[in-house]
């Protein structure tokens, strides 16, 4: 399941001009300053692997990574940043959904959720979407290392929070992973679990 190399394949700006190839790929997701890149680059143990644009307003791209030359991760913009202005919003949606709803070589998304914050909403109607449109999803929850979070809140308990109020819309939750990319916990874990949903 380890990650031998790790290739940029292309920034692709439309669902149709990512790669035409057959290769799965895993999409990773979350909301702007979750910890992506630093999760990315643990997983690869690479610097600055990631290149998506942390500003918003920038131009938003597809990022194909190629992986031991036989499957993709694939960064994608994140999601609610506080200062985004409503219009880069709305584009980040058209342009995010139209990628989830016709990529057919997308085994799972890998969302991310921070557990040192309580639930948030906009993480919660995320994955609702993504429930609704039956598209398969990892919960990813990061920072597990944080003793304690926002309002006090240990990430245990945010994550046990987030698990109720998702069940409150599922009967059946989607597989979860807690990890750090400081302590690399879950790193292995995660791996496995991609490895897993590609039969190999
Ligand atoms: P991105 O915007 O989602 O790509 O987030 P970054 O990877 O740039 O991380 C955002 C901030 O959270 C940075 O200050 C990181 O140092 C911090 N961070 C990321 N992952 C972790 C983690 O696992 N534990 C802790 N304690 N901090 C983290």
């Amino acid at each position: 399941a380890q990650i031998k190399e790790v290739e940029f394949v292309k920034s692709s700006s439309r669902p149709k001009d990512c790669p035409k190839d057959d290769r799965p790929e895993f999409a990773i997701l979350g909301r702007s300053n979750v910890g992506k890149s630093s999760l990315i680059n643990a997983l690869v143990r690479k610097k600055e692997v990631a290149l998506t644009s942390k500003k918003p307003g920038k131009t938003q791209l597809i990022n194909h990574f190629l992986v031991n030359k036989s499957w993709y991760i694939v960064d994608l913009p994140g999601y609610g940043f506080a200062k985004a202005p409503e219009s880069a919003r709305m584009d980040w949606s058209a342009f995010t959904k139209g990628y989830f709803l016709n990529r057919a070589t997308l085994v799972a998304v890998l969302l991310l959720i921070d557990a040192s914050v309580p639930p948030q909403k906009i993480d919660l109607d995320c994955a609702n979407w993504l429930g609704r449109n039956n598209i398969p999803m990892t919960f990813v929850f990061t920072k597990c290392d944080k003793m304690k979070g926002g309002k006090g809140k240990r990430p245990d308990e945010n994550i046990k929070n987030f698990q109720v109020m998702m069940g409150q819309n599922y009967g059946k939750h989607p597989p979860w992973i807690m990890t750090s990319s400081v302590t690399g916990l879950g790193r292995d874990e995660l791996l496995l679990h991609m490895s897993q949903l590609r039969n190999y």
